[in-house]
């Protein structure tokens, strides 16, 4: 990338470093990115610093944002006694994007793997059980149908078993080793609706 300049190609460089953006990608970004009117890439640069600073995690269900408590917790007409357990708050926005579930969410910031040495500490199950001592009516279990997910599924439904509240899997409509977050609305609901007590 020499014949660029300087920042030219530290801005691709910059870009190429982020997710599924490959270097042609980076290219045509940072040079869309050079041809925008200056105050735009301003408001461009100040959301990703400020984003960045703010971010934090709700106090009640841990997903990422930046007040104390996320819009979901915050408000009062969902129903606080159903929480969904979600791996990532990707799955969270996921599950939101369909505009039917109700309830309100935790999410574990991960998946149990013995394969990779996650156990049960390093995913946020004790705030999930400390929340639990409160009035809930039902856990419904969201995680992947990957390994992992399955995997922290029974740990979850074992874990929840002796307090006597309802728990639920989701239905299988998501496909096996699928990301929820790539599955569609509609898949997503059907799931949500032919969940299964455990
Ligand atoms: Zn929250």
């Amino acid at each position: 990338m020499d014949y660029f300049s300087g920042h030219i190609s530290d801005l691709i460089e910059q870009l190429a470093s982020l997710p599924s953006i490959g270097t042609k990608t980076a290219q045509r970004l940072a040079f869309h990115i050079i041809s925008m009117p200056e105050e735009k890439v301003e408001r461009l640069a100040s959301a990703l610093v400020n984003t960045r600073k703010n971010i934090r995690y709700c106090e009640e269900c841990l997903t990422l944002t930046d007040a104390d408590k996320c819009p979901v917790c915050r408000n009062e007409r969902r129903d606080h006694k159903t929480i969904m357990v979600v791996e990532t708050p990707r799955d969270l926005a996921a599950y939101e994007r369909t505009g039917k579930y109700e309830g309100v969410y935790h999410v574990l910031h991960g998946a149990i793997s013995p394969m990779l040495g996650i156990g049960p500490d390093d995913i946020r199950l004790k705030e999930l059980m400390r929340r639990l001592e409160g009035d809930v009516k039902e856990v419904i279990i969201a995680t992947n149908s990957t390994l992992e997910g399955e995997t922290t599924a029974m740990y979850i439904s074992r874990l929840i078993k002796p307090t006597g509240i309802k728990t639920t899997r989701i239905a299988n409509g998501v496909p096996v080793g699928g990301d929820l977050e790539n599955i569609d609305e509609v898949t997503l609901l059907r799931a949500l609706e032919g969940r299964t007590e455990l």
